[in-house]
């Protein structure tokens, strides 16, 4: 059996959620009359005068997609579809209209837009933070920036300033969305929170809790804080970084019966963990900022108290050298005297005792004198004094007539002195002066300190210059002393069996320095010492 074709075609227009009708317009009249409509059709046009939307609509020939937002809150969207279809008549048009609920979806929308709004919120108060170097600066701008896009109307920062006794907060940040809702009163700034019958809150705020109260929901010891405030709902935030309290992110609604959804709460708690990072990302500048200016000016008053130091010594060192200089020459024209005419004394042959004082201050005087003048040989080297005579020479040459003026000394304590010639025979520029000077006292003190038949002598080129090298096989110098023995008037185990003023090594260092040159020591306890002079080619 064939069914009716009209409800054939009926029921293929049910099953989805759509509500379908088919119209049949008059164009000329404007009118229309339905020819069918499904059952989900049939349910949606109740309640909603249908009828004279699609007049309205069919008289202004406008067959545009509207949505109609109905009383009951719901929302409908209503499209046409024209198709054609074979009449007698061109005044007719024949059309599908459709009616859809959009209510959940709508709303979907609306919160989906919400959410990316609240969330530009949260990303731009971020970035105020991260742009600005001083949170209380930036702090104020990116609160604010964050109500604008949030569901409260007001928000604040309370910097938490504890001791022991009490909770205090110092207000940081008041704002609010409108000058029609109240700012938090400054008076809260001096109060205990924790004896004002809100230490609840407090403790909670402190183990990382949030606050999300309503007026009517307060304890009755907590409602003050609601009179006070006006708000009607309140959101409390705890800032913290790592274990440490720092303070509370504030939001209120003054408008009873507000609700907060739960994803929100979530994303002001993600605000909070970054407003924690950033107050004490500042606590650790200002921390970093007040050390380094400590520092600062602890350098500058360390710096001036040593340039104080070193123009005391530098003056107090001009003086002694001076003094020294002076004494010095003072003292060398009566010892000559004294040295000369203990020579021309002539005593008589049996005047034993007599010849011998004469000796004593021979010997004494030219000791003192000699002293003397290696004082002042000292004292020009260290004023900068001295002068360096540079010609060329055959280093073998300066040292052959060194030994020729050692060998006296040599020859009485009964020691023999190696020298060892270079096998390269060149020119060196130099002072050949004060490198005889300088190996004069090597050799003397070589000749003083050793114990063994001989010592040695060497001279030799190297890559770096020439090295003129004193060896014994005397005592020895420990590492320790090795150090001290080029400072002046250093002497090591002076018993006074050995003659010396302790002055010759540091006047041989400083020489071989003016040099441009150096004397280094290896040495070892019970096995001798080497003293090199080392100096390049050419003086510079
Ligand atoms: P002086 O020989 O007049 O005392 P120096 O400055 O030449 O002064 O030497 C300082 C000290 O270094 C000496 O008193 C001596 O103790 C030690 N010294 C120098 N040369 C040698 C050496 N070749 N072996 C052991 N000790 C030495």
């Amino acid at each position: 059996m064939i069914e009716d074709p009209l409800s054939l075609f009926k029921a293929s227009l049910e099953g989805n959620d759509w509500g379908t009708a088919i119209l049949v317009i008059d164009t000329k009249n404007k009118d229309f009359q339905f020819i069918l409509k499904n059952s989900i059709f049939e349910r949606l046009e109740s309640d909603f005068d249908l009828l004279f939307f699609l007049k309205n609509k069919i008289s202004n020939n406008d067959f545009n997609t509207e949505v109609i937002y109905k009383t009951d809150g719901k929302v409908l969207e209503t499209s046409f579809g024209h198709f054609e279809f074979p009449s007698e008549s061109n005044q007719k048009q024949y059309s599908k209209f459709f009616i859809r609920d959009i209510t959940i979806k709508q709303k979907q929308e609306e919160e989906i837009a919400w959410r990316l709004r609240f969330e530009l919120g949260v990303a731009s108060s971020i970035q105020i933070l991260i742009q600005k170097p001083s949170i209380r600066e930036s702090l104020p701008q990116a609160l604010y920036q964050l109500l604008y896009f949030t569901e409260m109307d007001s928000i604040f920062f309370l910097k938490y300033i504890a001791n022991d006794e009490n909770d205090k907060f110092e207000i940081w940040v008041n704002e609010r969305k409108s000058t029609e809702y109240p700012l938090l009163p400054k008076k809260f700034q001096t109060i205990n929170w924790r004896k004002e019958g809100i230490n609840r809150w407090i403790h909670k705020l402190k183990k990382g809790k949030i606050i999300y109260l309503t007026k009517d929901k307060a304890l009755p010891k907590e409602q003050w804080y609601f009179q006070e405030s006006k708000a009607e709902t309140i959101l409390f935030i705890p800032v913290k970084f790592e274990n440490q309290f720092l303070g509370i992110m504030g939001f209120q609604k003054y408008i009873p019966n507000f609700v907060i959804h739960h994803e929100n709460l979530l994303i002001y708690q993600t605000v909070s963990r970054w407003m924690g990072l950033f107050v004490q990302r500042d606590k650790d500048l200002t921390e970093l900022n007040r050390y380094k200016s400590t520092l600062e000016s602890l350098i500058l008053e360390r710096t001036l108290d040593l340039t104080r130091t070193k123009e005391e010594l530098e003056r107090a060192y001009k003086a002694k050298t001076e003094f020294l200089a002076h004494v010095s020459h003072e003292l060398r024209t009566p010892l000559n005297s004294i040295i000369g005419f203990s020579k021309l004394i002539q005593l008589p042959e049996e005047d034993v005792t007599g010849k011998e004082y004469l000796q004593y201050i021979y010997s004494g005087g030219t000791r003192l004198l000699k002293m003397i003048n290696e004082i002042l040989n000292l004292m020009k080297i260290e004023s900068g004094q001295i002068k360096i005579q540079v010609s060329e020479f055959k280093p073998e040459t300066i040292c052959r007539q060194t030994l020729e003026l050692i060998q006296p000394q040599a020859n009485a304590k009964g020691m023999e002195i190696r020298f060892f010639p270079p096998i390269q025979s060149k020119n060196l520029r130099s002072d050949s002066g004060k490198i005889q000077q300088i190996l004069l006292n090597l050799l003397s003190n070589a000749i003083k300190y050793g114990d063994h038949s001989y010592v040695e002598f060497h001279c030799e080129w190297s890559d770096e210059g020439v090295y003129f090298s004193i060896r014994d096989f005397g005592p020895g110098i420990s590492e320790e002393d090795q150090k001290r023995i080029f400072h002046s008037f250093t002497r090591l185990n002076d018993d006074g069996k050995i003659e010396g003023t302790g002055l010759g090594l540091s006047i041989s260092q400083g020489l071989a320095e003016k040099l441009g040159g150096k004397i280094e020591l290896i040495s070892h306890l019970g096995e001798g010492s080497t003293f090199t002079l080392k100096l390049s080619e050419n003086y510079k």
